[in-house]
């Protein structure tokens, strides 16, 4: 995975962010990205992968949208409960995930 350490993306109070296959990290970070932050990006890099690329990032926004008003205008909590971040965060501390991990797995987080 491509890593690019920078000042811009993601926005601050985001660790990193995968956009098209490389991994945008933050260069403010106090400690820098810890094993299961990578762990979460990889997982997006498959989900990423098996929407083709520009159908996880439509989604992804779409979702996110739609969500927003369930979790009252809170931006953040929606952002959370994205069903590709919901599987990202309850996996990201299991190493062996991405190695058993079926495809379209992150439709059971919807
Ligand atoms: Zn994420």
């Amino acid at each position: 995975m491509k890593v690019v350490l920078n000042s811009l993306v993601p926005f601050k109070g985001f660790k990193a962010m995968f956009l098209f296959g490389i991994l945008f990290v933050r260069n403010d970070l106090k400690h820098g990205l810890e094993e299961k932050d990578y762990n979460h990006e990889a997982i997006h890099g498959r989900q990423c992968l098996e929407m083709l690329g520009v159908f996880f990032y439509l989604w992804y926004v779409l979702e996110w949208l739609v969500r927003i008003p369930f979790y009252r205008f809170n931006v953040r909590k929606a952002y959370r409960n994205v069903s590709f971040e919901r599987e990202a965060y309850g996996n990201e501390r299991n190493k062996e995930y991405l190695s058993t991990r079926k495809m379209w797995s992150w439709i059971r987080y919807i």
